[in-house]
């Protein structure tokens, strides 16, 4: 983490409004402890949300120093939103320690690890072009299309066969080829406690799509970070599950599908970000000819991936940690296969050894677009 500099401010002053909420943190008994992903899987108090609350406090009030030692657990955050369901104030903790991060940022008190975001960011709009280029072939395709698809650059640069699945997947769905967005949406810019930065990409991204008809989102870190808070220009946003579900009778039962286990993981940002809970068990039940297999922490009290808001980056140990007792509780219900709608959780749970799949391969299956 790097040290600040002698304009770091000595207390975290743009947090006033936030007091309330902070206080209650402090003095809780600490009833959400056992939520949260990052300190079930590094024990430390001061990880619990709890711990990253109070010290967020001491620091506003100029308590303790704002420094590296006591900045860091507010990078300790998958931003899951699981404490905030817990709490009987619903204070909502990872919108607030993504707020103290910004001014921690200002301050010059930034982990190490996301020293280079703006040049990842960066490059993610490279892959994306490239990516854009590579399936310019399919028929699904059109660059000057009304009807624009965001698959989200974790998907394009670690599940580049489920972006090509998801435009497929729209095509037959919707009947129009769609322009596929190459520039990343800036959620990663918010999570590394850039506001200002992840507001111009999305600003910009909206100007880009003015007088478009409709934008599909496929990532649900990228469609909470555009549907929550629109920008302008931006044609009204829906989810791929969300489109999906629209169009749940384009769905056959696919032979085999439904025989082994198949168990969806409500991904954070969909799931509590957005309350789409039962777009992608109507899409499955459909697919598999039952419901599917369920987590028992599910739906509003669903586990956590450990991969959101940069955490595999900032605690990659918590990341794993989290991931690995999901895939745990999977096992144990008796394994087979899982599904999610997020490519980072994705790539966490098959890091994890889980046998796992993105929802969307299984609507290509079902819809026959799955081979060329
Ligand atoms: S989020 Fe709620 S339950 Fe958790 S520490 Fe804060 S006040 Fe307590
Ligand atoms: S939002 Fe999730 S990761 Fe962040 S403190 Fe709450 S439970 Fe932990």
């Amino acid at each position: 983490m790097s040290r600040p500099d002698h304009r770091a401010p000595v207390r975290l002053p743009s947090l006033d409004a936030r007091e309330r909420e902070l206080e209650t943190c402090t003095f809780c008994p600490k009833l959400c402890r056992s939520a949260c992903p990052v300190s079930n899987a590094e024990p430390r108090e001061t990880l619990t949300p709890w711990g990253k609350m109070s010290l967020v406090n001491a620091m506003a009030h100029g308590d303790v120093a704002v420094d590296a030692s006591h900045g860091e657990p507010a990078w300790a955050c998958t931003g899951c939103g699981r404490c905030q369901k817990r709490c009987d104030h619903e204070v909502p903790v990872g919108a607030i320690l993504r707020e103290a991060r910004a001014e921690l940022s200002k301050g010059g008190v930034r982990p190490a690890a996301l020293e280079d975001i703006e040049a990842r960011v960066e490059e993610s709009d490279s892959i994306m072009r490239r990516a854009a280029d590579e399936l310019a072939s399919e028929a699904a395709y059109d660059a000057s299309s009304r009807h624009a698809i965001l698959v989200g650059c974790s998907y394009h640069r670690g599940a580049s066969e489920e972006a090509r699945l998801a435009l497929r997947v729209v095509y037959a769905l919707t009947g129009e080829p769609h322009r596929v967005v190459s520039s990343c949406c800036g959620a990663p810019l918010a999570d590394a406690g850039l506001p200002e930065r992840a507001e111009g990409r999305k600003r910009s991204l909206g100007t880009s799509m003015q007088g478009l008809a409709s934008l599909v989102i496929v990532d649900a870190g990228c469609a909470q970070h555009l549907i929550v808070e629109p920008a302008p220009g931006l044609p009204k946003p829906v989810t791929l599950v969300e489109l999906a579900a629209r169009h749940l009778d384009r769905f056959a039962p696919a032979p085999g599908l439904g025989e082994e286990p198949v168990r969806w993981h409500d991904p954070c940002r969909l799931g509590r970000g957005l309350g789409q809970y039962d777009e992608p068990r109507h899409v499955l039940a459909r697919i598999l000819a039952r419901s599917p297999d369920e987590f028992a922490e599910r739906r509003e009290q669903s586990g956590c991936s450990g991969a959101g808001g940069l955490v595999p980056l900032t605690f990659p140990e918590a990341a794993k940690g989290a991931a690995k007792r999901r895939v745990a509780e999977h096992q144990e219900l008796g394994g087979g296969r899982v599904i999610t709608g997020c490519a980072s959780s994705l790539k966490s749970f098959r890091a994890a050894g889980a046998d796992a799949d993105d929802i969307v391969r299984w609507m290509a299956k079902s819809l026959g677009v799955e081979r060329v």
